[in-house]
This record gives C-alpha cells, sequence and structure tokens, in this order.
C-alpha cells in the first residue's frame, strides 16, 4: 500500500507529466482524506487507507483524463472562506470576485454607514456574491439575487440554505424580475469573455456558456443592466461590476453615458488587471 506522501509525490508526477495544475493534487488529497491540511502533514508517512487511496486517484483520473475541473469533482469550492456548492449548472466562483466582495462592502460602509440596504447581484449564478455579502452584513443588508438559469438558482438556493441566510431568488433574464423594485446597491458578475474568445477547454467544456460569454465585445450585459439601472435604483445607489481585464475604458465610458454625474472608478485585482469598475450616485 501507499503512504499519504508516496500517493501525493505519486500524483504530482502524473500532473507534471499532463502539464496540469499542481494544486490539484493537494486539493483532491485533502477532499478524499476528509483531513484537514495539518492533519494530513501529521499523517504524512502513514498508510492511506485503500479506499480513500482508490477514490483519490479516481477523482484524479477525472481531472488528467476527462478535464473535469477540481472543483466539479470535489462539488464545492471555498470562496471567501464559506463552502459553496458547485457543478456544472454554475460558473465556478473565482478569486477575483471575493475581490469585488471586499471592495463592495468597502463602499458600503464608505457611503452607507451602518445603514439599512437593498442590495441585488444580477446573474447570481452559485450565488457566491450575494450570500457572502448577506454573511458578512446580516443585520444591514436585505439581499435579493436573480438568474436566467433555474438550474443556477437550484444550486444558489441550496448554498443559502446551507450557510444559514435569508437571500430572495428570482429567476429572469437580466432587470427583468426587479421591475417595480428599488435597490440601494447593485452588484454584477456578468458573463464577460467575448463571444469568439478561445477559452480554455477545460472551462468551456464543463462551465455554463451562458454564464461565461457576453456577446461580441464582452460588454452586451452592462450595456443592458447600465441602460436599465435607473429604474430599479434609488438616487442614491452604488453599481459594482467585475469585468474583463482589457475592458475598463469602454465601460467607464458607456456608465457616464448614463451616469454622468456620477463617480466612476475602476480597482485592480491582486493580478493588477483592472477587474471592477464602481459606479457610485450621490444626488446633489
Ligand atoms: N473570470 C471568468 C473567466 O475568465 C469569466 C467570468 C465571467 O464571465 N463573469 O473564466
Amino acid at each position: 500500500m501507499s503512504s499519504y506522501k508516496t500517493a501525493l509525490d505519486k500524483a504530482n508526477k502524473l500532473i507534471r507529466k499532463k502539464g496540469k495544475e499542481i494544486s490539484a493534487a493537494r486539493l483532491l488529497l485533502l477532499h478524499f482524506s476528509c483531513l484537514l491540511p495539518t492533519d494530513l502533514y501529521l499523517n504524512y508517512e502513514k498508510e492511506m487507507p485503500e479506499e480513500v487511496y482508490n477514490n483519490f486517484f479516481e477523482g484524479l483520473n477525472l481531472y488528467l483524463e476527462d478535464n473535469i475541473p477540481v472543483q466539479q469533482i470535489m462539488g464545492y469550492v471555498y470562496f471567501y472562506g464559506y463552502k459553496f456548492i458547485v457543478n456544472n449548472q454554475v460558473l465556478i466562483p473565482r478569486f477575483e470576485t471575493e475581490e469585488l466582495v471586499v471592495n463592495v462592502l468597502m463602499l458600503y460602509d464608505e457611503y452607507f454607514q451602518s445603514q439599512k440596504v437593498d442590495l441585488v447581484d444580477v446573474g447570481t449564478g452559485s450565488g457566491c456574491l450575494a450570500i457572502t455579502l448577506k454573511k458578512e452584513e446580516a443585520n444591514n443588508m436585505t439581499v435579493t439575487a436573480t438568474d436566467i438559469s433555474a438550474n443556477a438558482l437550484d444550486v444558489a438556493k441550496d448554498n443559502a440554505k446551507n450557510l444559514g441566510v435569508e437571500v430572495e431568488f428570482l429567476q429572469g433574464d437580466m432587470l427583468k424580475p426587479l421591475q417595480g423594485r428599488r435597490f440601494d446597491i447593485l452588484v454584477s458578475n456578468p458573463p464577460y469573455i467575448p463571444k469568439n474568445e478561445k477559452v480554455d477547454n477545460i472551462i468551456y467544456d464543463n462551465e455554463p456558456h451562458v454564464a461565461l460569454f457576453g456577446g461580441q465585445d464582452g460588454l452586451r450585459f452592462y450595456k443592458e443592466i447600465l441602460e436599465n439601472a435607473k429604474t430599479i435604483l434609488k438616487p442614491k445607489s452604488i453599481i459594482a461590476f467585475e469585468h474583463g481585464y482589457d475592458k475598463a475604458n469602454e465601460l467607464q465610458e458607456i456608465a457616464s453615458r448614463y451616469y454622468p454625474d456620477a463617480k466612476i472608478f475602476t480597482i485592480k485585482d491582486m493580478q493588477k488587471l483592472d477587474r471592477m469598475t464602481f459606479i457610485v450616485n450621490e444626488p446633489k
């Protein structure tokens, strides 16, 4: 049989041979062994139970041979420290989106100082933005989330339930299910990959295209949202977008057409790429 260390070394070798992500081995080993990282290292030289060994290499095989994302093999991902279920009906939450959460929370503090606000997440997918914001500001934010995909909303609803928060989920396209409502904060990480851009097979083959592609220029959904946002926002309001790294200028330009008096600014992500644009409306 094999120790954890021998299994991990073997897995790393297989991954390297395929030129895939080395971090996959450790994630899958932790998952299938049900060990915490510290316990894994304490048990490093110990014999692995056969069942764990077999499950681990079966899981690894799905990643290496079938090109299934590790997060879908495990069935969850940690986002902002919270465990979110994922499957092939939702975009896998990305690190950059955690940074959107941080910035929305900071802007909330700056502009709304612990006041009660209504927030909407448009195109919520797994629910990671809506649910995390509700977790972090449970007493101050009433959170609504929309998605066109009923299957995505099923996942988001399960996530809200597992994480013990109340979020209202509405099915429908962009702002359509929100007509007649008024929000203080709109957040959105809409599909933003330009239609003809090449994406890695592991993304293209496993994540829902409805969550990935944002029309010819990747800006389709920002335009749709900005065109109608005024109808669902209060006079004092914030719009927070995640977007493609090369879209800040165009997006700012579009936003300033609809919101000529707003404060509009872009923030870089940890990779130093323009990733988030904010539109702050304060009535004079
Ligand atoms: N950031 C994702 C990617 O590059 C795209 C997410 C989106 O379109 N909202 O795969």
